[in-house]
């Protein structure tokens, strides 16, 4: 099943200028003079000149009564200075029950624990496989489960973590097997008939080798189904941050982008939008990137996000209920299972 047939990757894509971080008051530039409207006096210049110098001597001789050497604290302030801190250091992590602190652009990943940014493009196999689940009165996916050897995934329990997470989230009544045409079995791939590829990879991913399958034109931290190779592409930066509209319910956000993105892979291409505030979002709404209709179609004026502005509440689940409902407020759209 599932023949691949060359396609692009089906990743969350949009139009969408860089995004604009609001610095929350710091990083201000100064100019080092006042703009007095003509040329800077050379006294100026000689009296600004003899403020710096009192200004540091009396800066260093406070420094010096710490246990820094000034040399020290100098690098230390000019790594600082320059932005030096990158993402993997970056902030705090979510307060539970009140989300983010601060303020944070569209889709920008959330501050939080390090992930791996170099890649390979080589995966171990992780897990164990496990019984088929669902009843799949029409179409039975199987799936491995890898991860890329330069990711390091003791950092979230282990490999087989992983594997346990994407297994806990295939086999519950409220993912796709929530529909009976639709059942899943993680396999080993070595048992399989000879020259039988499994259905789907699932493949926790460096952001190195993400933006490789997935497009990084944007620079937003994106996952993505890429049907060449069955690839379902899980990045670890969001694998270990999550995303702003789950509020750092990391538990949350992981069963949602297995669920997504293995969406993709059984032929739900297209994203959906709210359908009412305050509704359940759809599992197939780009929950990563915002849970509102209009911030949406603002990233990507193309595409059908809806009516409206609504905004949902973030979702994990296909079928949240337990079981396919067309209109419930959740709907999946269609699967294209040919
Ligand atoms: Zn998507």
């Amino acid at each position: 099943m599932n023949q691949p047939t060359p396609q692009p990757p089906r990743w969350e894509r949009f139009d969408i200028p860089a995004p604009v971080r609001s610095n929350g008051g710091h990083g201000h530039h100064r100019s080092p003079e006042p703009r007095t409207g003509g040329r800077v006096q050379r006294w100026q210049l000689v009296a600004l000149a003899v403020v710096v110098v009192v200004t540091l001597l009396v800066f260093v001789s406070a420094l010096s009564a710490d246990s820094e050497s000034p040399d020290q604290q100098q690098a230390a302030s000019t790594a600082t200075q320059d932005g030096a801190q990158d993402e993997n250091s970056r902030g705090e992590g979510p307060v539970p029950g009140e989300g983010y602190q601060g303020e944070f652009a569209t889709g920008e990943l959330p501050p939080g624990g390090p992930y791996a940014e170099k890649g390979s493009d080589k995966y171990q196999v992780v897990g164990q496989p496990s019984p088929k689940v669902g009843e799949g009165r029409k179409d039975h996916y199987t799936y491995v489960v890898e991860v890329e050897d330069t990711v390091d995934a003791s950092r979230s329990g282990g490999g087989d973590a992983f594997a346990a997470m994407v297994d806990a989230t295939l086999s519950n009544p409220k993912s796709w097997i929530g529909d009976k045409d639709i059942s899943f079995e993680h396999v080993d791939e070595s048992a399989l008939p000879e020259g039988e590829e499994p259905d789907l990879r699932i493949q926790l991913t460096s952001t190195e080798t993400t933006h490789d399958v997935c497009g990084f034109t944007y620079r937003l931290e994106t996952s993505c189904n890429m049907p060449i190779g069955n690839r379902v592409v899980i990045n670890d930066a969001r694998w270990m941050r999550g995303a702003l509209p789950f509020d750092g319910d990391l538990g949350s956000y992981r069963q949602y982008v297995i669920n997504h993105e293995v969406g993709h892979g059984i032929g739900y291409a297209a994203h959906q939008g709210c359908r009412a505030d305050g509704a359940l979002a759809p599992v197939m709404m780009q929950q990563t990137l915002s849970l509102n209709n209009g911030v949406l179609h603002d990233i990507n004026p193309e595409g059908t996000y809806g009516q409206g502005d609504a905004t949902c509440r973030a979702n994990p689940w296909p079928y949240p209920t337990g079981g396919p409902e067309p209109d419930t407020e959740t709907e999946n759209g269609i699967r294209n299972d040919s």
